[in-house]
């Protein structure tokens, strides 16, 4: 048994479009242990998206090992990994998916409402979450009544409410302007340190990669560098993100890790269609 929560061993995946092979990951291997915060960075390109669906088990690995405490996960059938998925990982991505019509508490039971469990059960972990991500005054407002700053913290108050062992970001501050950003980003430091929740986030935002105390670096399919860091400076504390910002995203003041190519991810889709596995 692995001391690791999640651990990649050998990982390839491969697309066949139009009858031409694409080799996406080429062999990565990747130790997460338990409580730990790894930000995923790189350029557009380099396999990052696949690399986090693949962890999420949205995606097979075309060759490779993705154990979860010891245990392959490739080899579940697809009901037991919705149920390993529900139970086990959450997912922040960078448009929210939250259900308009439903309210903010409403969003955060979701899962445990999928999962069968009764509403009156549900409610006050679900409330306590959203007092928690700063959310007190706003349990009853739709996504479309918040902004989105606030609809972000919903989706990651959705994400924690299994109480997963790992959430799963994809630029999950990539539509939010700097501040808002910011604030988000001191969350999820609050969050893992109170919790001892583990993150694993892709992300292009400079600031929040170097608040990191892990950076896997991903480039053409492969892992390029993985550093761990102490972190001298203090972690950013959380604190009430602005109320008064705009609904739409203005362009984020922070730099993109990759200046030359900034991502523009139209497809919010976790799985990308046009592309069969090999
Ligand atoms: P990143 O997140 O680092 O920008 P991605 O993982 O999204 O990179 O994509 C890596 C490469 O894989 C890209 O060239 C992309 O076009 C390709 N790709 C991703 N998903 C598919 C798919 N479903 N079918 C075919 N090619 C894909």
């Amino acid at each position: 048994m692995s001391s690791n929560l999640v651990s990649l061993r050998g990982v390839h995946k491969r697309y066949l479009l139009d009858g031409a092979a694409l080799d996406v990951l080429k062999g990565v291997d990747l130790e997460v242990a338990a409580g730990e915060m790894v930000c995923v960075v790189g350029p557009s390109g380099a396999g990052k998206s696949t690399l986090l669906n693949l962890l999420g088990t949205l995606d097979l690995p075309t060759r490779g090992q993705i154990l979860y405490e010891g245990v392959d996960v490739t080899g579940l059938s697809s009901r037991e990994l919705a149920r390993f998925r529900n139970e086990k990982l959450g997912f922040v991505f960078q448009f929210h998916h939250l259900l308009p019509e439903f309210d903010a508490v409403e969003n955060v039971m979701m899962p445990g409402l999928v999962r069968g469990v009764a509403r009156r059960k549900l409610e006050p972990a679900a409330r306590a979450l959203l007092e928690e991500v700063g959310l007190a005054a706003r349990l009853h407002h739709r996504p479309g009544e918040l902004s989105g700053g606030e609809q972000q913290r919903v989706a990651l108050a959705r994400a924690l409410s299994m109480e997963p062992k790992l959430v799963l970001a994809d630029e999950p501050t990539g539509n939010l302007d700097s501040a808002t950003s910011e604030a988000m980003h001191a969350l999820l430091f609050q969050l893992n340190a109170t919790r001892g929740t583990t993150f694993l986030v892709v992300t292009h935002n400079r600031e929040l990669a170097s608040q990191m105390p892990r950076v896997v670096t991903m480039r053409d399919g492969r892992v390029e560098r993985d550093e761990r860091r102490d972190r001298s400076a203090p972690a950013p504390t959380a604190r009430a993100a602005p109320e008064t910002e705009d609904h739409e995203a203005e362009a984020s003041a922070a730099e993109p890790v990759e200046p030359t190519e900034p991502e523009t991810q139209a497809e919010p889709s976790p799985v990308r269609a046009g592309g069969a596995d090999a």
